[in-house]
């Protein structure tokens, strides 16, 4: 085998090999997994291509084991796919394809091997290994891949202005390789997916969307963000995030360039966490900083209340792209929200009250909220950086303390609505909120304790100046 192959991946690959040659079938492994066991990296599924019939190979293939894995079919792609233990293995016959310009579904025939690597995407993902008897385990590379990995460079085995016209979604997945493999891009490569850009708009959301999130989760974020600024192609599909872009300059002050902060602060928080969301939080955190922007006299730029209105952009913007709009949402949200709040509290007397009200409204996203507070910390200046992140240490420590005392992460007030209801025989109402509110009011901004006693007394005093006694 010109890779290496794991001793039971080996006990598959020649399995397929014998049942392949009983049918007179040739195939070979081919694409992601080829490439990414001469990358190193670890791989989890395999694709075969066989000259004929691949629905066929599977089903003998599949007799051959013991218990027989059920083959999955999938009719659209012509494809079939067997299981054993959790490496998938997926087949296929040899195909042609040829496009047509208003859709990215080609006319699909079959061909030969040769036609099948030429319909791949990148040098990369088109080489093939032999699972032939004779030359098993050989690399066949038509288009140099082996050497376009050694140095680390992305292009198209074919004229890149048709490729990516034929399928725009490769334009994502060639900036998705790039983040992922932090390969390179050639020039031709690239300028083809600038000229094709406007071609994105054929492609579904839910694919698109895919390739961010694929992005999202690679170790280096920034560079298929910036990848996908640069390419044309991040104005067509997130033009929020592109508004992000430039430092104005007015009576010579200016203000960072927002853009490339929030790239800063997506690497910084991929170095804490590998949660999705954490980390489109970090994406979001300023996306409310272009519709906020303003210059004071004297004062300079501001972004007043960018937090809120990057709040109220969230949902709109999860919307658009097809992310979900669940409880996850909810967390990017809240997080937008409250991303300036615990630096906040380094600039004043940090109280109780200040801590107890963070703590309150954070809930069990408080460690969530902090590790983006302290990814958004990138000021260039040493000094600066490190005077913030001993405040940040400062609070973080007041936190504890006040956790420690008061226990507020998933708190609720001592005192329910039902026994409010309960004391003063009320249906619900007006007057049930405004005790419940005032009771949680005072036990965060430590007018009381936060114990039933204290809350119950407290209770009876605000119904009393409303006019309500206890019932009998
Ligand atoms: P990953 O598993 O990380 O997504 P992969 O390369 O295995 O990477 P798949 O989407 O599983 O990605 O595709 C398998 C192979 O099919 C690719 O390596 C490539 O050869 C080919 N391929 C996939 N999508 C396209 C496309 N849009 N255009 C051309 N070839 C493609």
């Amino acid at each position: 085998m010109d890779i290496h192959c794991t001793d039971r991946e080996l006990f598959i690959f020649k399995k397929i090999s014998h049942v392949a040659a009983g049918l007179n079938l040739p195939c070979y492994l081919i694409g992601g997994f080829v490439r990414d066991k001469i990358i190193g990296r670890p791989t989890k599924d395999a694709d075969i291509v066989c000259l004929g019939d691949g629905i066929a190979l599977a089903h003998k293939v599949a007799e051959r084991f013991n218990p027989a894995p059920t083959v999955a079919f999938f009719k659209n792609f012509g494809t079939a796919q067997i299981k054993i233990a959790d490496f998938e293995i997926e087949f296929v016959g040899a195909r042609k394809e040829s496009y047509r310009t208003e859709s990215r579904n080609p006319e699909v025939e079959p061909g030969t091997l040769e036609d099948d690597q030429n319909r791949r995407d990148f040098t990369i993902n088109a080489m093939a290994i032999s699972l032939n008897q004779e030359g098993f385990g050989q690399l066949v590379d038509p288009f140099n891949g082996l050497r376009d990995i050694a140095a680390g460079i992305i292009q198209t085995p074919l004229e890149p202005l048709q490729t990516f016209s034929d399928d725009p979604l490769r334009m994502m997945r060639a900036i998705r390789f790039a983040t992922q493999l932090k390969f390179t891009i050639t020039d031709k490569t690239f300028q083809a997916i600038k000229d094709n850009a406007e071609r994105i708009r054929i492609i579904s959301q839910e694919r698109i969307t895919d390739e961010l999130n694929k992005i999202m989760l690679a170790e280096t974020p920034s560079i298929g963000w910036d990848l996908l600024s640069k390419s044309g192609l991040l104005q067509i599909i997130f033009p929020q995030m592109m508004a992000l872009h430039g430092a104005e300059y007015i009576d010579g002050k200016g203000h960072k360039d927002n853009f490339y902060h929030t790239l800063q602060v997506i690497d910084n928080i991929c170095n804490n966490t590998k949660d999705l969301w954490l980390r489109w939080a970090a994406l979001l955190h300023d996306i409310g900083k272009p519709p906020t922007k303003r210059f004071e006299e004297g004062h300079g730029w501001t972004f007043h209340g960018h937090e809120a209105v990057g709040a109220r952009m969230v949902p709109k913007i999860f919307a658009k792209l097809k992310l979900p709009q669940n409880e996850k949402m909810k967390l990017v949200q809240k997080l937008v929200e409250l991303h300036l709040r615990p630096i906040s509290l380094t600039k004043e007397n940090i109280t109780d009250s200040a801590v107890r009200r963070l703590l309150f409204e954070a809930g069990e996203d408080i460690d969530g909220l902090m590790m983006l507070c302290e990814a958004d910390i990138t000021s260039k200046n040493k000094f600066k950086v490190r005077r913030y992140l001993q405040n940040f240490e400062l609070v973080k420590q007041r936190m504890k303390e006040v956790e420690e005392k008061d226990s507020l992460r998933n708190w609720q007030p001592p005192i329910t609505g039902d026994m409010i209801m309960d004391t003063f025989g009320l249906t619900p109402g007006r007057n049930v909120g405004l005790i419940k509110d005032a009771i949680r009011e005072a036990i965060l901004d430590g007018i009381i304790p936060n114990d039933f006693e204290a809350a119950r007394t407290y209770m009876l005093q605000k119904a009393a100046a409303l006019g309500l006694l206890p019932k009998e």
